[in-house]
């Protein structure tokens, strides 16, 4: 018989922190704070295996969870000494999803169930205050409403405010218990209208009901959406969690907040919070009132209106709870609480999101204080996490053209259209613009727009609003509260001051500062700190795989070393080629007629591509170099333009016609799978001669500066056959022996290939015995193995992944099952035949944290990507090695 109901409350709990996956996250943290003794309110968590259980058979309940449910509200009333449903002590109870991981503000929770006609008429008469009762009544009516019964929230908005006008008020806190009575009516009276039948005065209906709508949250929209941009799959399902109410609203010694015990921005080892005084939950992160500093320390106005000004007993309480779960779970904490007339409650407990920079800083301070160790620590940074930290942020010297301030929410520089609501912001995001979202504030129906923006600036909400937290998890810049801000939708505009901005006009925001300026603010390039390099050695300690960049440029050469390459693994020569000074000789090349012709041209373009390649031969200082020979079909060299074919014409001496006829005879129907790679070597083999002959000159020249041998690897690109391999690598082995004998010195270097064609893969046994390296080029394996050309595959792979059919975009996630499959096999028998052959990877995912933990598993010798993505690369291949924690 299934256990479906786990209680805890006062000194004791049924279940624990490792039990996250039966009880959600919120369960099991409950359970595991009341058995470390802290004033949680008692109460009970129903299992997420009832959750699936309640989907798997039609919506119905399991047996025996009515039954459990009834004994733990039992235990809930003897240890509050309250009667749910009594008018004379009613238990009131707070309905909370919670699943597995945590899903901030993504469902659904209803505070203050079990209130009616008749209790609250005595919850006003135990706690001697009307106002307090009303008050909780219709912020409940409110709540159920809406995630129960499904009347949304701005019908109440409405009656609300028109309330407040007819009577003369401008704050919610000026309303008395009259007043409250009387909205409260009028709320009724509206459920009533809207749904042709009176709100459900039955406690127990109303428990079932919220329980009902807890499971049904996790099938909604916006908590399925969520789940797709996390990657939680859909059959964990979600835990409720049933807890006596406690009450943040009962005056002004009562309050209720949110902390986290590090700043989740910065990192920084001070607590970090804020409180409401009298407010009841959501309050806080509703972003509706703007909260106050728990810490004296922060910012200004912190001095009087501080927690630990004004409320300093409860304040050094909660502030010795902060420690002790920080120790306890040994990560920083986002930690929930509420004060009861001056008595501190705990109502949860968490990992906190937090950014780029500080999940950086926390997780080495935290391996330095000894909490973790170096294990923990590599693992607390999330690779995709940690790219954001390479990028750029805005230049402290360019001119800005402030518009208005805001809170510094979530750090990062953003710059964009501006964009009034979500759908649009997705819209116009995947017609490829970079916008902006401003709002009033953001709910959770708003988290496709918040993620499809470039940055979020919020009019409303505080550094733990909703658009603040989700903003810094998704690594998004945002600046929020801007109180200055103003929107009109119908104009489509917001005003800040004097100055209003039309929808799709560009602005600038600044997360760090919360700065929001008007136009285009220049960025420059970031400056990584300590806790960057210590973890970066950690890392370097930990991963099996070589990581190198992909670079052709010196610059892009130099960054990728700044950024801890250990090597080249593709220098694209065609990148060299394009170059304005060449392209004229690379056209007079491929428009000769003889093979003289033809090398004579190459014989200008000869010291250009040796002194590039001296260049990037100093720069990487005897560190590997893999150069691929000329890849692209050679039309792409031709002039496209009417004053370029005139420009060839007259340096070549031929007539504009015979140009534009010539361009036509390379015309190809499918350049990818043309006369392109060692196809061109093969026949203009010249070609692949004269970069021979600059990479083995310029290895001699780089070599004997230094004293020590520049060793090239040579790569001959899309051989499917050995045969095609062999006929080239003969001829480069002719040119190096030929550099050899004039220069009179040793020669070292590697000839292998790239293996980017199936057929390769299905051969690599054979290739292995002439070839000593392999590089996996997987964009073209990935789009000869699928079939699918990359460039025309954006619009169906959208639908392919909505269907199901693939869960990512194959040409950034390698598909592991298909494409990996061949890599694996091509890796086996390449080894099979030559034990010491390298083996790489050079495509787009070789800096994509799950296709490096792929190329760890199976055992490549090093991974290539971009220079930015190199200590994402660095990260990702030691979180593969070490692998993750044993109860994950
Ligand atoms: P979320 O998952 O969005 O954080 P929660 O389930 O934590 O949602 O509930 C939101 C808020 O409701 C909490 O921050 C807390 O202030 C309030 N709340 C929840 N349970 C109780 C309770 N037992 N007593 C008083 N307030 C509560
Ligand atoms: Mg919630
Ligand atoms: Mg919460």
């Amino acid at each position: 018989m299934n256990k479906w109901v786990y209680g805890f409350g006062s000194g004791s709990a049924e279940g624990n922190a490792e039990m996250r996956k039966l009880l959600g996250g919120k369960g099991a943290n409950l359970a595991e704070m009341s058995n470390l003794g802290l004033p949680v309110p008692p109460g009970f968590t129903i299992t997420t295996e009832a959750c699936n259980s309640y989907y798997d058979n039609d919506k119905r309940y399991p047996d025996g969870m009515k039954d459990a449910v009834a004994g733990a509200l039992k235990k809930i009333e003897a240890e509050t000494g309250m009667c749910f449903g009594a008018p004379a002590k009613p238990l009131l109870l707070s309905v909370r999803s919670g699943s597995r991981a945590s899903m901030p503000g993504m469902m659904d929770t209803v505070l203050n169930l079990g209130l009616n006609d008749e209790t609250v008429a005595g919850l006003a008469q135990i706690s001697g205050d009307a106002r307090f009762a009303y008050d909780s009544y219709r912020r409940f009516i409110q709540m159920y409403s809406d995630v129960v019964l499904g009347v949304a929230h701005h019908n109440f908005e409405d009656i609300l405010e028109v309330y407040k006008e007819d009577h003369g008020y401008t704050l919610d806190i000026d309303l008395v218990a009259e007043d409250w009575q009387a909205v409260t009516k009028a709320f009724k009276d509206k459920i009533a209208s809207e749904l042709g039948e009176p709100f459900p005065q039955g406690p127990e209906d109303q428990l079932w009901g919220a329980i009902v709508a807890v499971f049904g949250s996790w099938m909604n929209q916006r908590a399925i959406t969520y789940r797709r941009l996390h990657d939680i799959p859909g059959h964990w399902g979600t835990a409720v969690n049933i807890q006596g109410m406690v009450f943040g609203n009962m005056g002004n010694d009562c309050a209720t907040g949110v902390a986290f015990t590090r700043n989740p921005a910065t990192g920084e080892k001070t607590v970090f919070g804020e409180y409401l005084v009298n407010a009841q939950g959501e309050d806080v992160v509703a972003g509706i009132r703007t909260p106050q500093p728990l810490t004296m320390a922060a910012g200004d106005g912190g001095k009087s209106v501080a927690m630990e000004a004004t409320m300093p007993e409860v304040y050094s309480e909660l502030n010795a709870v902060f420690e002790l779960l920080e120790g306890h779970f040994s990560d920083m904490q986002d930690i929930e609480f509420t004060v009861q007339k001056g008595r501190l409650y705990i109502l949860q407990t968490r990992a906190g999101k937090r950014t780029a920079a500080a999940a950086l800083k926390i997780a080495v301070e935290m391996a330095e204080e000894g909490l973790i160790d170096k294990v923990q620590a590599i693992r607390r940074v999330d690779s995709d996490a940690l790219e954001r930290l390479l990028h750029p942020t805005l230049d402290p010297d360019a001119p800005r053209n402030v518009l208005t301030r805001g809170l510094a929410a979530s750090p990062g520089a953003a710059c964009g259209v501006v964009v009034l609501n979500a759908d649009e912001a997705e819209h116009r995001s995947r017609a490829g613009e970079d916008v902006i979202l401003v709002r009033l504030e953001t709910s959770p129906e708003d988290i496709h727009g918040m993620h499809a923006a470039r940055g979020i600036l919020t009019a409303r909400g505080g550094m733990t609003s909703h658009a603040a937290v989700v903003a810094r998890g998704m690594g998004r810049p945002c600046v929020s509260g801007a109180g200055e801000l103003t929107i009109d939708h119908d104009a489509q505009t917001f005003s800040a001051g004097v100055t209003t901005v039309k929808a799709g006009k560009v602005i600038t925001i600044d997360g760090s500062t919360g700065d929001v300026m008007l136009g285009r603010v220049p960025t420059i390039e970031p400056k990584l700190g300590s806790e960057f390099t210590t973890l970066m050695s950690w890392v370097d300690e930990a991963r099996a795989l070589t990581v190198r960049a992909n670079a052709e440029t010196p610059e892009d050469a130099r960054t990728a070393l700044a950024f801890g390459a250990e090597g080249i693994g593709l220098c694209r020569t065609e990148h060299m080629f394009f170059d304005e000074a060449r392209i004229i000789a690379i056209r007079r090349m491929i428009m000769a007629e003889s093979e003289k012709e033809r090398r004579a041209a190459l014989a200008e373009i000869l010291p250009m591509q040796k002194a590039d390649f001296v260049v990037l031969f100093r720069i990487m200082a005897g560190l590997p170099v893999t150069i691929r020979l000329l890849d692209p079909p050679l039309h792409e060299f031709l002039p496209r333009t009417d004053d370029e074919v005139a420009d060839l014409a007259r340096a070549t001496g031929r007539s504009e016609a015979e140009v534009r006829t010539r361009a036509s005879q390379l015309h190809e129907l499918n350049p990818m799978l043309g006369h392109r790679g060692c196809r061109l070597g093969l026949s203009y083999p010249e070609v692949y001669e004269m970069q021979a002959q600059a990479i083995f000159e310029a290895a001699l020249e780089a070599g004997s500066e230094k004293g020590e041998a520049v060793v090239p690897e040579v790569m001959i690109p899309l051989a499917a056959t050995r045969r095609e391999f062999d006929l080239l690598k003969a001829r480069i082995v002719t040119v190096a022996d030929e550099v050899a004998k004039d220069s009179g010195k040793e020669l070292n270097y590697l000839v292998g290939t790239m293996i980017e064609l199936p057929r390769a893969c299905l051969c690599a046994g054979e290739i292995a015995e002439t070839a000593e390296f392999f590089s996996f080029g997987t964009n073209d394996l990935t789009q000869t193995t699928f079939g699918i050309s990359r460039d025309d595959s954006v619009q169906f792979l959208a639908t392919y992944q909505e269907l199901g059919i693939l869960t990512h975009d194959p040409f950034v996630t390698l598909d592991q099952d298909g494409v990996g499959e061949l890599v694996r096999m091509a890796a086996e028998r390449g080894r099979a035949t030559r034990e010491s052959i390298k083996l790489g990877i050079c495509g787009e995912h070789g800096g994509d944290p799950a296709s490096v933990a792929f190329c760890h598993e199976v055992g490549l010798d090093y991974v290539s990507c971009s220079p930015y993505r190199v200590p994402v690369a660095r990260l990702a291949a030691a979180q593969a090695a070490i692998g993750p924690p044993r109860n994950e």
